[in-house]
């Protein structure tokens, strides 16, 4: 992208914890150590790390729209993306899109892949407005079919759910439905971070590595 170099250069990537320049998440506020697997009922979840600290601070300024920080984000979490694989990220609502100028989510999906060699298909889209914000858990957990799947992208093909944070993993769950219901396979996701309090079934956290690889599903 002919125009990368000329905004470095007048927003230089800024670490989203420290404020180091050179990286929006640099190398001593990145995550390290071991992931996080979840088992929700119908989903095997590893997130790259717990939703806390320097990974938190990233989070949150990828949400208010930092290139940078996706970029790193996508750097951090790619080595859980399996090789070939097809990333589906959660999306946003068409109107949280618009007023930060991208879709956060999909940015890091796209980093990551283009890192892993896998590929990303947006084939997941929000129905209603901005539905989540200001309800309360057991709302959130009520609302079903909030997100609708194409069909004609999806049907017969295996895909890895993709999403910032899983808190109560509804969203995830929702996504799944989603996928399944227009005839797409589904069992896995990769988050960047798990909001551990509220999430499902936590397992025994596995070492920094390939999941994908590991004989631990069930
Ligand atoms: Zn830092």
């Amino acid at each position: 992208m002919a125009w990368r170099p000329l905004l470095d250069f007048l927003f230089p990537p800024q670490c989203a914890n420290c404020n180091a320049l050179g990286s929006g998440l640099c190398d001593a506020c990145a995550p390290r150590g071991h992931h996080v697997r979840i088992r929700l009922p119908s989903l095997a979840v590893t997130a790259l790390a717990p939703y806390e600290g320097s990974l938190r601070a990233a989070v949150l300024a990828l949400k208010d729209g930092r290139r940078d920080v996706a970029e790193a984000l996508g750097r951090s979490v790619a080595p859980l993306v399996e090789p070939g694989s097809l990333l589906v990220p959660i999306p946003t609502t068409p109107k949280r899109r618009r007023a930060r100028g991208l879709d956060g989510v999909a940015l890091v999906a796209r980093y990551a892949a283009d890192i892993a060699g896998a590929r990303v298909l947006l084939a997941l889209e929000q129905r209603s407005g901005d539905a989540q914000r200001g309800r309360s858990r057991t709302q959130r957990l009520a609302a079903q079919g909030r997100f609708a799947c194409s069909a004609t992208t999806i049907a017969a093909r295996r895909v890895i759910l993709f999403d910032d944070v899983c808190t109560t993993g509804a969203t995830l769950r929702d996504c799944a439905a989603a996928v399944r219901e227009a005839g797409g396979l589904v069992e896995d996701a990769v988050v960047v971070a798990a909001a551990l309090h509220e999430a499902g079934t936590r397992e025994p956290a596995t070492k920094s590595g390939h999941p994908w690889s590991k004989p631990t599903r069930n």
